[in-house]
């Protein structure tokens, strides 16, 4: 068996220089070349796991070709964490910016006869895969930028090693990884993606790519790297296969009556276009909905002084994409935008600033204190937490729109 032969040797070889080269070194710097032996030492490790899952010891051996150390700065930004998070408003103004708009509408003309295919195909509409592409990559702008361009294997690698919180989703990514590089949908040099595994202009990890991955062009082989039209119908497979529903949009911004009822916010059931004008509930734009029967859920993202949205089984289908209400809204109002709709006719509170976690549990804990069950104390702001902050407003005569909002807070600690 020459192939195990040279593995072991190599391994070896690997350890052996590590351990060479950290006994020279300063302390700092010994340090640092004993990471470098876990990095190895874990890839050695690896083989059996990979082997069980089908890889092949050509394809283990090319993957991991040069790489001989973690990614350091893969560990930082895995680890980052933002001094204080964006506002929605903050979010959407970069996601859906006037220049991205005008991107996207040029990218539908340029690429028109692909998305007429992709969308006769995926049943999904042009616009949605348009904004997904500015959304992941910035119509594949960001490819250009080596800082995002990084060897999957190797970030994968780091992750699974080093990484506390991510070794479990490291390993199954990498396993993953070298699946795609067995099949040689892309040769490794090519082989890129970001600190996380997202690769290509749809910014798919591995396994999402290997349940999702399209041959839109029909030449055997998937490139999301290169290929637009291949990286337009992976995305289009993964909402089909998500259950898009053909024909119904995403959403609706719209404006409440006077006195509206909130505890209509985040119902789990959705209810009828129609029934939900019955009740005073108008199209920002003033238009009419050209589809009244369809079914929509009332979400308020900022709480009552923002922006109102009926939102469509669709847009949980975008949130299988990335499972946040920003970026679903983010990816809806830009299709919306290419397609030549005005921009929001509301505005975003600019105070609106999203509790931390800490603040969260502070919220929970004060809630739990006042008899409104929160649901685990947690710090985050999930359904349970909704209706406890909901319920409480609605005994203090407060507009009940279930948003942990800083000014909830503070009514709180102040014994409110
Ligand atoms: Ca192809």
């Amino acid at each position: 068996m020459p192939s195990r032969t040279r593995s072991t040797n190599r391994s070896v070889r690997l350890v052996a220089a590590a351990l060479a080269v950290s006994a020279a070194l300063t302390v700092a710097g010994v340090s640092e070349a004993r990471a470098d032996a876990a990095f190895q030492q874990f890839v050695t490790g690896f083989w059996p796991q990979a082997k069980k899952a089908g890889i092949s010891r050509a394809t283990f051996d090319r993957a991991f070709a040069g790489i001989t150390e973690r990614d350091p700065e893969v560990l930082e930004k895995a680890n980052y964490q933002p001094e204080f998070v964006k506002t929605i408003g903050e979010y959407l103004a970069t996601a859906v910016s006037d220049a991205r708009v005008e991107t996207g509408k040029e990218m539908l003309v340029a690429w028109k006869p692909w998305l007429d295919k992709i969308e006769a195909r995926s049943g999904v509409p042009r616009q949605i895969l348009v904004a997904i592409w500015g959304m992941e990559s910035n119509y594949g702008k960001v490819l250009d930028n080596p800082a995002v361009v990084k060897s999957v294997i190797r970030s994968l690698a780091t992750l699974a090693c080093c990484d506390p919180k991510r070794g479990k989703f490291g390993r199954s990514q990498l396993i993953a990884a070298m699946k795609i590089l067995q099949r040689g949908d892309v040769p490794s040099a090519r082989f890129t993606g970001s600190w996380a595994g997202a690769m290509g202009h749809t910014q798919f990890i591995p396994t999402s790519y290997l349940a999702f991955s399209a041959d839109a062009d029909g030449d055997g082989k998937v490139d999301i790297w290169t290929n637009i039209p291949d990286a337009l119908a992976t995305a289009a497979n993964l909402l089909a296969k998500n259950k898009w529903r053909t024909g119904e949009t995403w959403g609706y911004e719209v404006v409440l009556p006077q006195g509206f009822n909130y505890a209509r916010v985040d119902e789990k059931a959705g209810r009828s276009l129609a029934d939900w004008q019955k009740m005073g509930v108008k199209r920002a734009t003033g238009a009419g909905f050209p589809r009244p029967d369809d079914k929509a859920k009332l979400i308020l993202p900022a709480g009552a002084r923002g922006p109102a949205f009926l939102v469509l089984p669709n847009f949980n289908v975008i949130k299988r994409y990335n499972n946040a209400t920003s970026y679903a809204l983010g990816v809806g109002l830009l299709s919306d935008r290419i397609m030549g709709a005005p921009p929001l006719g509301a505005t975003w509170p600019a105070d609106m600033r999203p509790l931390s976690g800490a603040q969260v549990e502070e919220l929970q804990r004060l809630l739990a204190q006042k008899g409104y069950d929160p649901g685990d104390i947690d710090g985050k702001a999930g359904p349970g937490t909704r209706d406890a902050i909901r319920a409480y407003q609605s005994d203090k005569g407060l507009p009940a729109d279930g948003n942990p909002s800083t000014a909830i807070l503070d009514f709180l600690k102040k014994g409110g």
